[in-house]
């Protein structure tokens, strides 16, 4: 006789019980939080294996021949198999662990570009990233006598993309996979092709996809892609940069010191295999270890189904604020991550910020890391609810009507 494995249905109740913070209460409301594109929250899971690596295997990597050693290495390099099967890369020294994205793309400015960079040289973004996937290729383009080309967006938030930016002088283009401050999702295999069809290098900025969705880098066909352990529901201090086995190998180390050698003399050095040519210095074991507990949390949820859900977040969320009052959305791409960018005619993002967060709501107001953003559509800042897949609908209401208390204060 067969048995029909139904899917076990995505109950969003059950999953905030794994997030011990997400049952708390901030001014004696329960807490809302919907500032996950800043950092997400952590499952038990993963405060577990953070807490057990410290109480059970805390050791240094790599160096030691005791049984605790070897047992913390284990715990590393495990993770970092979980990194490479997630991320479906061809080989394991192909994850190099960072401090996270910021980092993860310095190390590509300095090792990879850097060198490659010569004056009238260009480096293309575009005009919606996040400060960290520009200010690198800024100092590097500064140095080298080179420039930054950017791709504009349109009123939507949408890409305008022409393959004329591609030019003969154009050396890498980097670019976001999800706007942190828009929410739109940009068509990365498309770019991807479109650079490669050229022999021009990608980076993407994965950061704010990854949270919401599987990527698969050697489909996406990118050289590098970066992005960090604590928007994905791990620690804080790791993050990831894939890159291209065969780019790797070519690059000159990032940092110096233990760990990243073969052999050391006064008079010459020699560098360690990738990736720990890249992974100077004793790295983050705890949060490596909290990352790959991330992952394997999440591997056991239904990824259809959060994205079922984080879509219907979205939809519920776009439609109950653009019917707030002199509420305007930046950011109405036809593609988004499950995120919500708005200011509010004559009040200032910081006001409806320091409201809502009386009423237990937790949002961001700022300018996002993304101040060319801010400029595109004319404001100094804004104010954005991100969700998770463990945010509710009730959530999103809360958060609907603490903007009609800031309307009301605001009258
Ligand atoms: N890129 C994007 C799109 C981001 O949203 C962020 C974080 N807000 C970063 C890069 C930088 O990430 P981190 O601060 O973790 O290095």
């Amino acid at each position: 006789m067969h048995r029909t494995l139904a899917r076990p249905a995505f109950d969003v109740e059950t999953v905030r019980k794994d997030f011990p913070i997400l049952q708390g209460h901030v001014w004696c409301k329960p807490l809302v939080y919907l500032d996950n594109a800043a950092t997400s929250q952590k499952p038990r899971a993963v405060l577990e294996a953070v807490d057990r690596y410290y109480r059970e295997h805390n050791s240094n990597v790599h160096r030691g021949v005791h049984w605790l050693s070897g047992a913390a290495t284990k715990d590393y390099e495990g993770a970092r198999d979980k990194v490479r099967a997630w991320l479906n890369a061809a080989g394991r020294e192909e994850i190099v662990f960072t401090r996270g994205t910021t980092e993860s793309i310095n190390l590509v400015a300095r090792s990879f570009l850097r060198p490659r960079l010569k004056p009238g040289d260009e480096v293309l973004v575009t005009e919606m990233e996040h400060h960290s996937n520009i200010v690198p290729w800024q100092i590097v383009c500064g140095e080298a006598g080179a420039k930054l080309s950017v791709v504009p967006i349109d009123d939507r938030g949408e890409l305008l993309f022409d393959e004329k930016l591609l030019t003969p002088r154009t050396r890498l283009f980097a670019f976001v996979h999800a706007s942190n401050a828009l929410g739109t999702l940009n068509p990365a295999k498309d770019l991807v092709r479109a650079a490669r069809a050229r022999g021009i290098p990608t980076l993407v900025d994965g950061a704010q996809a990854v949270p919401h969705m599987r990527v698969d880098v050697r489909d996406l066909g990118c050289d590098f892609y970066a992005f960090s352990g604590h928007k994905l529901f791990g620690p804080t201090g790791i993050g990831v940069l894939y890159g291209r086995k065969e780019l790797l190998d070519a690059m000159p180390p990032y940092q110096g010191g233990g760990e990243m050698i073969r052999r050391v003399t006064f008079e010459k050095t020699t560098w360690n295999d990738i990736p720990y040519k890249f992974e100077a210095g004793t790295p983050d074991i705890a949060g490596a270890v909290g990352l790959g507990a991330a992952l394997d949390y999440l591997g056991a949820l239904d990824a259809e189904a959060l994205h079922d859900h984080e879509a219907t977040l979205l939809a519920r969320a776009t439609e109950a604020l653009s019917a707030v009052r002199g509420l305007r959305i930046l950011g109405t791409a036809r593609r988004k991550v499950s995120l919500v960018t708005f200011d509010l005619e004559g009040v200032h993002p910081h006001d409806i910020g320091q409201i809502l967060d009386q009423e237990g709501v937790a949002v961001r107001t700022g300018h996002h890391c993304a101040q060319p953003v801010m400029d595109r559509f004319g404001v100094p800042a804004t104010a954005r609810a991100s969700f998770a897949f463990y945010n509710t609908l009730a959530e999103v209401d809360a958060l609907v009507a603490a903007l009609g208390k800031v309307r009301e204060l605001f009258a």
